[in-house]
């Protein structure tokens, strides 16, 4: 016996901030609008990271 057949288990959180979302599209939404893009350019050299990848590009310019 199922006692809990809800569908409202699909929530997930914003891992920066706690704020529920009830789908995965809206939670990616606001992240970009509240917390703005991932930071997944980071620089080896130095270990830096940046959010725009032309930053990066830049930074790595100088860093060297
Ligand atoms: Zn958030
Ligand atoms: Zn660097």
């Amino acid at each position: 016996m199922k006692l809990f057949a809800k569908t409202e288990e699909s929530t997930t959180k914003c891992k920066k901030c706690g704020l529920e979302l009830h789908d995965e599209e809206r939670l990616r939404r606001h992240e970009k609008v509240a917390h703005g893009r991932k930071i997944d350019a980071k620089c080896r050299n130095c270990g830096a990271g940046f959010r725009d990848p032309d930053d990066l590009r830049k930074h790595k310019k100088k860093c060297k």
